[in-house]
Formats: structure tokens, C-alpha cells, sequence
């Protein structure tokens, strides 16, 4: 910074320099000390405001460090350096570490600045976004009716029909509370619920030809992943908040977060396999069957405490993604037994965006880039750790959307007879 007495000294000398101005203005000679006079207060007067401009500058700088120091000592934000090794993960993330705490503060450090806060809130987000996926598809999707596939066929319908007149007097006058009883009297007669009976006789009765309601494959492989990615979500979050607590804490926690990456990979698996391999049990099986051990072992991996040091890094990104790898397999033999539906070209197009957004994810995870071009810079926001979970959110919400193409494209198709 400037010395602004400098400045001040340079005003000094040139005072001493004759003003040819004061010729010109026809004063007289004598009044020529007096103005250098002048000039004199003048420059001790700016000497007196530059020196307390410097020590107002100094003031507060002093207390931009007091603040700061304050900071750090209230909310327990660190320097990479100050943290025990077990927190020490990432040594291009230079500052704003959360050193230990109790756990009610590590939890309230939520609404705080750290450099954990993106971690934490971006897949805190996540998890909520599939909360509320999760409620509307439940809502909005056209639930399985186990029972229709039991429903007296057309035949039967018009066969009671021409046997119990006072049921097809019922039908036809759509007396559904008569028909109701009449039903439950006959006993064994109707499989289906009532409910559904009713519906398939009214549409029958209407003239609508086939009155049934559309049958729907069933939704539980498309939930278990749903599920799946709201473990990972929540445990992500909640390890990235909590594990600043202790070192038993963080070396308990952690195991978690790489389980709940485990469970939803093989998760993940479950719609496209199901749906495309719907007609196929045998095949069908294999696969959930298959990718429900490689996930059980990558979760018993997780779980051994070597496995979470900082050297195990590219080892962890490697595993996940080359268990996601594994989903080339069944896409490839569902290419190959139904080449013809072009859903599932679709669907495959869909899952390969998604396990490049997975891999793009976990190359910025296993490089630590942008932070290692510029270590420090990226300490609160624009970290490799956080751009990985973006990554991972961008896959999930992909995943879901091809899930819904599956369900869509089987409820309408269904199996072949
Ligand atoms: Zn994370």
C-alpha cells in the first residue's frame, strides 16, 4: 500500500518552488512566504488525516483478524494443518474445517458456512427431491390390481348373466349395492373383488367391449430403487455432517455413506432388469439375484476400516463404478432378445448418459480436480467432492425417468400370451 506521507513530502518541496502565479496576479513579493506558510498547514493537515486514514486502515485490519480468529473459535472452523489426521482427507481443501465437536453442534452446523456445507446440502436436497418423487409416482401412478387377473372372464360374465337373471337385471339397471349383495351371496362364484367386477359388468354392459381396467405390471422393483437412492442420500448427507464429531464417529460413519453408495448401484438395477426381462423369470432372477451379492459383498468391503483411509480412494471410486459397469451385461442381452422394441434402444440410450454422469462423477471424486489446480480457492464451494455429487443426483433423477419409460412401455405391452 502507498505511503500517503510520501506523497505529502513530494507537495513539501515543490512549495519552495517560486509560484510564477503570483506574478502574474501582480502581488507583491512578501506574499510569497505567506502562502508557503499556508501551504505548510496545509500539508501537516493532510500529513495529520493520511497518518490517521493508515491507523484506521490498521484498526480495521486488526479487526477483520479478531473477527475472523472469533470466528473460527466459535464456530470451530480450522486449517487443514490444525486437523487430526483422521479428518485430514483432502489437503487441497485448505480452510474452513470443522474441528471435533458434540454431536448437537456438529448437527446444527447445517445452517452454517464450513467447507462440508455443499457436501451436506446438495445430497440432503437430493433425499428430499426423492421423498417427494417418491409420493407422487405412489399417487400418480396407476397402482397394480392383483385381483384382475382373477376376474371372471366375458364368457363367465355373460354366462351368470344367462344363468341368474337377477343378476343380469342388476348389470344392466347398474344397481351396483344390489349387485353387491347378489355377489356375496353367490359365494364362491367371483374371484375378483367386487369392485372390480362391478367396473368390468358396467363397461361390458355399456357396449365398451373390453371393459377391464388396464393391467399394470407390478411396482416394486422401481420402489426398492427409489428406496435405494433415498438411503444413499440421507446417509451421504448425514456423514458429512455428523462425521466431524469424533474419531470413532467418523470411522463408523463413513462405513455408511460407501454402503449406502453400494445399495444404491445395485438398487438401480432392479427397474431396468425386472421390466426388461419381465417375460423371462429364469433370466430375470439371475441378474437381481447376481447383482444383490456383488452388492452385499461391496457393502461388507465398506465395512472394513482400512478401506476408508485416504490411500483407498481410487480403489472405493473403482469399485462403485465397476459395479455399475456390471449393468452393461443385462443391457447388452436385453439389446440382443429384443432388438426390435424400440423402447429399448431408448432405455439403453438412457442408461449410458446415466453411467457416463456416473463416471464423469467419480473421475472428479478419484482426481480431486478443480481444488488441486488451485488449493484453497474451492474450499466452500466448486470442490471435486461436490461436483461428484451433483453428478450422482444428475444420475438418480435420470434412473427414475427411464424407470418410468419401463413402466409405461410393460404396462402397456405386458407379457406375450
Ligand atoms: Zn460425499
Amino acid at each position: 500500500m502507498d505511503d500517503p506521507l510520501s506523497a505529502s513530502g513530494l507537495r513539501r518541496r515543490e512549495v519552495a518552488v517560486p509560484n510564477p502565479t503570483s506574478d502574474a496576479d501582480g502581488g507583491s513579493p512578501s506574499a510569497s512566504p505567506r502562502r508557503s506558510g499556508r501551504f505548510s498547514e496545509v500539508v501537516e493537515q493532510l500529513e495529520r488525516a493520511g497518518s490517521s486514514v493508515k491507523e484506521t486502515l490498521e484498526r480495521a485490519q486488526d479487526q477483520a483478524s479478531e473477527t475472523w480468529k472469533a470466528a473460527k473459535k466459535r464456530y470451530h472452523l480450522m486449517d487443514f494443518h490444525e486437523m487430526p489426521a483422521y479428518l485430514q482427507d483432502n489437503e487441497f481443501i485448505r480452510h474452513y474445517y470443522r474441528g471435533e465437536m458434540p454431536l448437537k453442534h456438529a448437527a446444527l452446523s447445517l445452517f452454517k458456512v464450513h467447507n462440508e456445507t455443499l457436501n451436506i446440502w446438495t445430497h440432503f436436497l437430493g433425499f428430499l427431491l426423492f421423498v417427494a418423487l417418491t409420493i407422487y409416482t405412489w399417487r400418480t401412478l396407476p397402482l397394480p390390481r392383483p385381483s384382475l387377473p382373477h376376474i371372471p372372464s366375458f364368457v363367465d360374465l355373460l354366462h351368470l348373466r344367462q344363468h341368474f337373471p337377477t343378476i343380469s337385471h342388476a348389470l344392466e339397471m347398474a344397481d351396483l349395492p344390489h349387485l353387491r349383495s347378489l355377489l356375496t351371496t353367490m359365494g364362491d362364484g367371483v374371484s375378483a373383488t367386487l369392485e372390480d367386477f362391478a367396473v368390468a359388468a358396467q363397461a361390458l354392459l355399456a357396449g365398451k367391449g373390453v371393459g377391464v381396467p388396464q393391467l399394470v405390471v407390478t411396482r416394486w422393483p422401481f420402489f426398492v430403487f427409489l428406496a435405494g437412492a433415498m438411503t444413499c442420500l440421507l446417509s451421504s448427507a448425514t456423514c458429512h455432517l455428523l462425521a466431524c464429531h469424533s474419531h470413532r464417529t467418523s470411522a463408523i460413519i463413513w462405513r455408511f455413506d460407501y454402503c449406502g453408495i453400494a445399495v444404491m448401484v445395485a438398487t438401480s438395477f432392479f427397474p431396468p432388469v425386472y421390466y426388461s426381462f419381465l417375460c423371462d423369470p429364469l433370466w430375470r432372477y439371475m441378474y437381481l439375484i447376481g447383482i444383490s451379492v456383488i452388492g452385499l459383498c461391496c457393502i461388507a468391503v465398506s465395512l472394513i476400516p482400512t478401506f476408508q483411509t485416504a490411500k483407498w480412494r481410487t480403489f472405493r471410486a473403482s469399485m462403485f463404478a465397476g459395479m455399475g459397469m456390471a449393468g452393461i451385461i443385462p443391457c447388452l442381452h436385453k439389446l440382443a432378445v429384443l432388438p426390435h422394441e424400440s423402447v429399448v434402444w431408448k432405455t439403453t440410450r438412457l442408461e449410458a448418459a446415466m453411467g457416463a454422469l456416473y463416471l464423469i462423477g467419480a473421475l472428479f471424486y478419484s482426481t480431486r480436480i478443480p481444488e488441486r489446480w488451485k488449493p484453497g480457492t474451492f474450499d466452500i464451494a466448486g470442490s471435486s467432492h461436490q461436483i461428484f455429487h451433483l453428478f450422482v443426483l444428475a444420475a438418480a433423477y435420470l434412473h427414475y425417468n427411464t424407470g418410468l419409460i419401463y413402466l409405461d412401455w410393460r404396462d402397456k405391452t405386458g407379457c406375450p400370451p
